[in-house]
């Protein structure tokens, strides 16, 4: 996004002006002559800040056996620059912390923040990044952007926060259609307009996109810390595990032992940190059975990596053959282009042999668009036709490559997911769901047509397999029938031994 885009956004023309004791530590951490005595002059004007820093180099994030009893001694403990770097931290943030009590999203943000900040620190020291209070500073102030549209704008951005339902992608993209700037330009523009250093602009502005080549270190491990604070806030901490193990072993070469450390290290620090900043983060039960999670993950890769090998020439081997099969137009429905019904049936034997032969999950969603014959009653079968395309567009692009979307018959499509629990096919129905009532399906005569549909989610797992590929697909359509039943747009899930919840 161009930086003329973001001035012009309304929102960036009126943004507030910095506290005023962060205005000064910001001159003097640029000044040469600085010392610690008006370090200490300046952050004893505020008292809070005091406390915090005084607190915090007590505590396990900077380890000494010399307590300190004042300011002085504390900045002494510190240095001055990385005292000034957290007391820059504390007293930009102060602001934006929230009203009282704050809405949830707003607290979720801070403790976004201030886990992401703890991991920034693992991170840069796994990695060999030799600077920990810029981490520290940068970690917690990226998502400054969203902190002050909440508290200054919440009743502009709350919706959006709703309408995004937790996930980040969907935010970004939502900021930029409803406010013409995300949080991350919007947060980089106010760090730019209060002057802070060009580290933490560029780290900010960089903080939700990928990094691409040889990026810069820190903005690699702030933007890699954000990923790792989902892991404790994720409704599925499991999932964002993984997702955080493979984006960041493509990105920053880190395995899954080194990430387990980094996870281990950032769950070591958060006590101090919520400590330091009032707040609560996580229980320690759930520090515990995260590391144990961590744990866990990082022993099941060494013990599969062995079987991997064999797994993985034969799962190539298949998927090969499936992606020359499937590149075939003569497997493709032709309204669609989605996989036809022919063989969709050889795919689901195939992926169901496969999850076997691996013992992996497979899951699978029986999707019927609702209400789809009054769209044709009423628009004419063309129109329909259109929404056909139109959905399974929306579906081919939500879902990954290895994923099958077919189109089963008429207006009913099933996706098989390889390799997918149940709580992850559904997590990613759910939002397709949720995207076709903000996308409208086509138009006619300039006005949106929104559809919806109902799905039925089964997965067959190790400890909970199903006869057949069939009986699979069967337990996913029963699910769906029953979601018709409770008034469709909901998707449901087959649970074992044969209880069906919905959600709306
Ligand atoms: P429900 O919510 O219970 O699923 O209701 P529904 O109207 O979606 O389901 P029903 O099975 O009664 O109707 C499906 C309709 O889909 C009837 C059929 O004419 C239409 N249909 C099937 N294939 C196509 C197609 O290729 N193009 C168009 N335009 N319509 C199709
Ligand atoms: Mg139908
Ligand atoms: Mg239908």
């Amino acid at each position: 996004m161009s930086s003329e885009l973001i001035t012009a956004a309304p929102l960036c023309r009126n943004l507030p002006s910095p506290p005023g004791i962060a205005l000064r530590i910001i001159a003097l951490a640029q000044d040469p002559d600085a010392d610690l005595g008006r370090a200490a002059e300046l952050i004893a004007l505020d008292p809070a800040l005091s406390a915090r820093v005084l607190r915090l180099s007590n505590s396990a994030l900077f380890a000494s056996r010399r307590r300190s009893e004042n300011l002085q001694q504390a900045i002494n403990k510190l240095g001055l620059h990385p005292t000034l770097q957290l007391a820059l931290g504390f007293s930009l943030l102060t602001d934006l912390r929230g009203g009282n009590p704050p809405h949830a999203e707003h607290e979720q943000i801070w403790r976004r923040s201030l886990i992401a900040a703890m991991a920034c620190r693992a991170l840069g020291e796994a990695l060999g990044v030799n600077k920990p209070d810029e981490l520290l500073l940068a970690g917690l102030i990226q998502d400054i952007g969203a902190l002050l549209l909440m508290q200054h704008h919440s009743a502009r951005y709350l919706p959006i926060t709703h309408q995004a339902g937790g996930d980040n992608q969907r935010l970004l993209t939502l900021e930029r259609s409803e406010l013409g700037a995300d949080h991350a330009a919007i947060g980089a523009e106010l760090a730019r307009q209060w002057d802070l250093p060009a580290y933490l602009v560029d780290a900010i502005a960089n903080s939700e996109t990928a990094p691409q080549g040889a990026a810069d270190p820190i903005q690699q491990c702030v933007h890699a810390s954000g990923l790792l604070a989902d892991i404790w806030l994720d409704n599925t901490p499991e999932q964002a595990h993984q997702y955080a193990q493979l984006t960041l072993a493509d990105s920053l070469g880190l395995d899954s032992d080194a990430l387990a450390a980094v996870i281990a290290r950032t769950s070591e620090l958060l006590p101090e940190a919520a400590s330091a900043f009032d707040t609560t983060l996580c229980t320690p039960e759930y520090i515990h059975d995260l590391l144990e999670q961590a744990r866990e993950v990082s022993q099941l890769r060494e013990l599969l990596a062995a079987q991997e090998a064999e797994v993985l020439r034969e799962r190539s081997d298949t998927l090969e053959r499936h992606a020359i099969e499937l590149s075939s137009m003569a497997n493709r429905d032709a309204l669609t282009g989605a996989i036809n019904r022919g063989h969709f049936e050889q795919a689901l034997g195939a992926a169901f042999d496969l999850a076997n032969l691996q013992q992996r999950p497979l899951a699978v969603a029986f999707i019927d668009l609702d209400d789809f014959k009054k769209i044709n009653d009423r628009h004419g079968h063309l129109v329909g036709d259109d929404v056909l395309k139109a959905v399974a567009r929306h579906l081919k692009d939500s879902v990954r490559s290895v994923d099958t979307v077919a189109r089963f018959g008429g207006e009913e499509f099933v996706i098989i997911f390889p390799d997918t629990p149940l709580a992850g096919a559904r997590a990613i129905i759910e939002r397709v769901l949720s995207g076709l009532s903000t996308q409208p399906a086509t138009h006619i005569a300039g006005q949106a047509l929104h559809v919806t549909f109902s799905a039925g989610i089964a997965c067959h797992l190790p400890d909970q397999p199903f006869a057949s590929a069939h009986a699979l697909l069967d337990a996913a359509d029963r699910a769906l029938y029953q979601c018709k039943d409770q008034g469709r747009n909901r998707v449901g899930i087959h649970q074992w031994p044969g209880a069906i919840a919905t959600a709306g």
